[in-house]
């Protein structure tokens, strides 16, 4: 029995097993394929995503697999996210199938197990775990599990098979997509706002296989079976449609669709089981958000279900996973939909297009936005006070009693920390109970701010309680001018440590 199953060895799915495993905790996934097949729909990452891997020590090889550039956009109108107050201040351009590729060696690394041609087709819970029930080569199976996590893409079988509700916006775009060989190629890429067209819009780039290009085509107001198998003709026909010509196109070797349904799971929990990625949202692929999601949920999701698998947590900290990332993803989901209404063929959405272009000028916009397209501007709802808390921490230049640091080398364990600037016996001796499970740092910084990318400026607390995804959990006001005294704020730590971290040891 494993203390946790996660069904899919997606990019989600890759990443949750890597933090469960930091975490000591013993993971099965389950992936119903009998090998990786290559296919990359996403091509990037956004800034938070990279500093997630950095937090953990691991960006450095998945920036060696892609290319970086300082731009992000908002339905193709760019923005210029070069300034932005991170280590990380652009996009990556990266395969899927590479990051999976590094998240899958990175898992097997950390002693992950991975079975493959196992298929998730049925569950049953009880009050003390979870029986799945697989059908792979050896026919059917069950085992069993503390908690399941369906990590297995937006068609989830786990997400129906605990009853969990999926609500949203259906389709009413088609797109298709190919890798092709084309014999009459444009001279260079077509991707981005030039590939509006009267009757849709079409991309063509390098796909990942050699002497191959991805071909993407999007028709508005057209509803397609998304259960039809797409063909080349009908790809064909589309760029013909919307492009003039189908660039002597042949030999495809991926053929697949995708639509503008925008849906959410209702409830990221039901008892054990818990749903990521896209089981549990999916969206049309504007600015590129759907990995890039499931890795916070995976990073939101990891520490909390450890917590709980070894005992040391009660399942209210898993609720907390639905409450702070349900809301960051209907965010988002609701940008999405505005990036796509602005990607419609017409000449109002020109003149949309125009205004918007018009207002990302201006830097405040052009900010806004790119915190946005980043997911770097995310608040989780931890409490009111010092307007870190709840947001990302940020990579500062410290310097510890071992040698000059950054923040986020002190997560690459996925161990919470208390960075106490201050060196305050008080704040040590109110982590008395926690030292198991919460490492003290005290440090040295010499910035009296910290720079947020929507809100800027904010003071610099004192000390911060940071949650192993990075997050701020509480902060000290900084000394003297905070108005709270020392036992009010040592009662506060206490209580932010027992919320997020269990109850205090010998206690
Ligand atoms: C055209 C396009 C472009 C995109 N571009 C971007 C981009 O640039 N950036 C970005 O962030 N996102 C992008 N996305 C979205 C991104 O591809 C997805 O959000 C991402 O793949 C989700 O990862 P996942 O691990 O949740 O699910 P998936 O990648 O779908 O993985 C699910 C895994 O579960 C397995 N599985 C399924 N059912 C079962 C079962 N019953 N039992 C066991 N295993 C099962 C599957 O075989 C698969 O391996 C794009 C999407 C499209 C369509």
């Amino acid at each position: 029995m494993a203390d946790v199953i996660i069904a899919g060895a997606g990019p989600v799915g890759l990443m949750l097993a890597c933090e469960l495993r930091l975490a000591g905790v013993d993971v099965l996934v389950l992936e119903r394929l009998a090998e990786r097949n290559g296919e990359s729909r996403a091509g990037g990452l956004h800034a938070r995503s990279v500093e997630l891997l950095d937090q953990r020590g691991i960006a450095d090889r998945f920036l060696a697999a892609g290319r970086t550039g300082p731009l992000a956009h908002f339905s193709f109108i760019p923005l210029d996210i070069g300034d932005l107050p991170t280590r990380h201040p652009y996009a990556l351009a990266i395969h899927q199938s590479r990051v999976e590729r590094l998240l899958e060696e990175r898992a097997i690394e950390l002693g992950v197990r991975l079975r493959r041609s196992a298929e998730v087709i049925g569950l049953r819970q009880d009050g003390t775990g979870v029986e799945v029930q697989i059908a792979g080569v050896r026919g059917t199976e069950r085992l069993r599990a503390g908690y399941l996590v369906g990590c297995d893409g937006g068609r989830s079988a786990v997400r129906k098979l605990a009853g969990i509700g999926y609500p949203g916006t259906p389709a009413t775009v088609t797109a298709l997509m190919g890798d092709v060989k084309l014999t009459d190629p444009p001279p260079g890429i077509v991707f981005g706002a030039e590939s509006r067209r009267e009757h849709g819009s079409f991309m063509i780039f390098d796909s990942d296989r050699p002497d191959t290009h991805r071909v993407i085509t999007m028709e508005f107001d057209k509803v397609t079976d998304r259960d039809a198998p797409v063909t080349l003709e009908a790809l064909r026909l589309a760029c013909i449609k919307i492009a003039g010509t189908d660039f002597g196109m042949h030999s495809p070797h991926w053929l697949s669709s995708f639509s503008d349904a925008a849906r959410q799971a209702d409830r990221y929990r039901e008892g054990r089981v818990l749903l990521a990625g896209d089981a549990a949202h999916i969206h049309f692929p504007s600015s590129g958000q759907g990995m890039n999601l499931g890795l916070q949920d995976a990073v939101n999701l990891g520490w909390k279900l450890a917590a709980v698998a070894r005992g040391q947590a009660t399942e209210e900290l898993l609720d907390s996973y639905h409450a702070e990332r349900h809301p960051a993803t209907e965010r988002m989901l609701g940008s999405i939909r505005a990036q796509t209404a602005l990607w419609r063929p017409g000449a109002q959405t020109d003149a949309l297009r125009e205004v918007f272009g018009a207002l990302v000028e201006f830097e405040d916009t052009n900010r806004y936005l790119g915190g946005v397209c980043t997911q770097l501007d995310i608040r989780y709802p931890v409490g009111d006070g010092h307007p870190a808390l709840g947001r990302r921490m940020p990579d500062l230049d410290i310097k510890t009693p071992s040698g000059q640091t950054r923040a986020f080398e002190l997560l690459h364990a996925a161990r919470p920390v208390l960075l106490d600037f201050t060196g305050r016996p008080d704040l040590r001796a109110a982590l008395e109970g926690w030292t198991d499970r919460v490492d003290l740092v005290e440090a040295e910084c010499q910035d009296d701010h910290w720079t947020y990318p929507v809100i800027g400026d904010v003071p610099a607390p004192a000390a911060v309680l940071i949650r192993p995804d990075g997050h701020v959990a509480w902060a000290a006001p900084t000394a003297p001018a905070g108005s709270a005294t020392p036992e009010t704020t040592t009662a506060a730590l206490t209580s932010a440590l027992t919320r997020w971290f269990g109850p205090a040891q010998g206690r």
